[in-house]
């Protein structure tokens, strides 16, 4: 007799040396959507488990996601759970508090500097467009981090054969002219954001959300749940 291991959560390690741990959900962890149409009390059931019983986070912060490019700073003088508005991105400069944002298809992108200051990104087409990544690295820049000293991991998304966007969306991310819808990868194009900002260390997950949809909700795969990309150091 054999049994499938289910995993319900996947480490991401590329930041141990910092002290840092990082997580992405997958589908068997469930939703953790609050716009879906499942009980409230199953979603914040699994907000808490990834919160207390994953992060152990003293802090913990998420936001109404926009796709905008607004990067929230974090300090450490407060606990609990904060929930900001209309914000895609946060930034924490203290060790002990968890940042997480959802996705299904767009990047999630996870920061961190030997320091313990981290950083936790949600990037469709319109905030790689609008540069929510450069915002980032431009807060933390400013708050004295050496950009050259940061991590920066594109975790499960859509990848880019699966992508197809229309020409006006393409010329968005690209600069360029097409005449008819046209694959784009946006790791790729994030990751060339990073190096382009001064970033040495950038790492891209294989896994596509689409193609992978077993494993990950999908939103061009019909899917209305999402996984959470998470991040905390110790
Ligand atoms: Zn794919």
């Amino acid at each position: 007799m054999t049994t499938t291991a289910v995993t319900t959560l996947e480490p991401i390690d590329v930041f141990t040396s910092f002290g840092v741990r990082a997580y992405v959900t997958t589908r068997a962890f469930g939703s953790l959507s609050t716009q879906g149409d499942e009980s409230v009390s199953d979603v914040i059931g699994r907000w808490d488990a990834l919160r207390l019983g994953v992060l152990r986070a003293p802090r913990f912060a998420t936001g109404r996601q926009v796709h905008g490019t607004r990067v929230v700073m974090h300090d450490g003088s407060w606990s609990g759970w904060l929930r900001v508005d209309d914000a895609d991105g946060h930034y924490a400069p203290d060790r002990g508090t968890g940042l997480a944002v959802t996705v299904a298809d767009c990047v999630p992108i996870l920061i961190a500097h030997p320091s313990g200051a981290v950083a936790a990104l949600h990037a469709g087409w319109r905030g790689t467009a609008a540069g929510i990544l450069r915002r980032a690295l431009t807060v933390m820049a400013e708050d004295g981090l050496s950009l050259k000293e940061l991590r920066v991991h594109l975790g499960p998304a859509i990848c880019g054969p699966c992508y197809e966007v229309s020409p006006e969306v393409y010329a968005q991310l690209t600069g360029k002219i097409v005449e008819r819808p046209t694959t784009v990868d946006l790791r790729a194009l994030l990751a060339g954001q990073a190096s382009a900002a001064g970033v040495r260390a950038v790492t891209l997950s294989d896994d596509c959300s689409r193609c992978d949809d077993d494993r990950f909700f999908s939103h061009r795969g019909g899917d209305t749940g999402r996984q959470a990309a998470a991040i905390i150091a110790d």
